[in-house]
């Protein structure tokens, strides 16, 4: 499952998951407007995804304003994009795992919004500057500087990670500001890079566990309508993340869905607020880097 991502049949997989995203994502923020439903557009998006042959690496993430990472809406979610506010889609695509992880920002009912800009432009120079042995304090600092110099900040502990066949977030990160880390990006690697700017404090803390889950262990139990849901789960998603509306045909789904919880079987994502309730703004590639160069798969 490790080892080195660039052989010919790895990187074409990372090729078609990073193609599928970008529609993907770039579907999802032509829908989500002001009044339309929100899980009507995660809906579509992530049948999109299906139909170009890919499957979803997680639920599409839907952020508003403070909400930075982690919710997707739920089974008979009626809740509509608002009128005005800081939308950010998160979009993830496998293809035999091989996973692509995008993310853009949309200012609902505005227009040129610098907040929304600016952590656009971050992401850019980033990719712009980054290759296989460049500091992350170098790095991560023209993250920061980009977001600073339009009057925002970057969120501290939100950062880019390393990516692994069904392996979102595989253990090298990323940071967006230039203290965090000594590191180097290492050669052969898979990594997304995203920037997160805000108004407020900078930081984001842990709100509700928001309808998202992932598998971190199968126990054998004594129940079999639980043992039966989590081989459903282990084998649809191995490890990646899933959403409690992709288990329709379970009616008792929550029942079980907090069970695992209970028993550590699973885990569940918490959204991410930021400290001050300020708006977020987030844009993400995901990135092959070599020493023969990068290939952002999702550009
Ligand atoms: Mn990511
Ligand atoms: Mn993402």
């Amino acid at each position: 499952m490790r080892g080195r991502q660039t052989n010919q049949d790895q990187r074409e997989k990372l090729l078609l998951a990073g193609r599928i995203a970008k529609e993907a994502r770039d579907r999802g923020i032509m829908l989500s407007e002001p009044g339309v439903r929100v899980l009507d557009v995660v809906d579509q998006v992530e049948e999109l995804i299906r139909k170009m042959g890919g499957q979803p690496a997680f639920p599409v993430n839907i952020g508003i304003d403070a909400v930075a990472a982690h919710y997707t809406p739920a089974t008979g979610d009626s809740q509509r994009f608002p009128p005005r506010g800081i939308l950010k889609f998160d979009v993830g695509v496998h293809v035999d795992g091989y996973i692509a992880d995008t993310a853009a920002s949309k200012d609902l009912g505005g227009s040129n919004n610098l907040l929304v800009s600016c952590s656009q432009s971050a992401l850019e120079q980033a990719i712009e500057t980054v290759k296989a042995g460049i500091s992350l304090r170098y790095l991560g600092g023209v993250i920061e500087r980009t977001i600073q110099s339009s009057g925002y900040r970057p969120v501290t502990n939100l950062m880019g990670h390393s990516i692994e066949r069904y392996n979102l977030h595989a253990g090298f990160s990323v940071p967006n500001v230039s203290d965090i880390s000594d590191g180097t990006v290492p050669d052969d690697i898979v990594i997304a890079i995203e920037p997160f700017a805000t108004s407020g404090k900078g930081f984001v803390v842990s709100g509700r566990i928001g309808n998202i889950f992932s598998l971190v262990r199968r126990k054998k139990l004594d129940d079999a309508s639980l043992n039966q849901f989590q081989e459903v789960i282990d084998e649809r998603y191995s490890t990646l993340p899933f959403a409690e509306r992709w288990l329709g045909e379970f009616g008792n789904r929550t029942h079980l869905l907090r069970k695992l919880l209970r028993l550590g079987i699973l885990h569940g994502y918490q959204t991410l607020i930021e400290a001050s309730g300020a708006p977020v703004s987030q844009w993400e590639h995901t990135l092959i880097v070599s020493r023969e160069g990068v290939v952002a798969t999702s550009k």
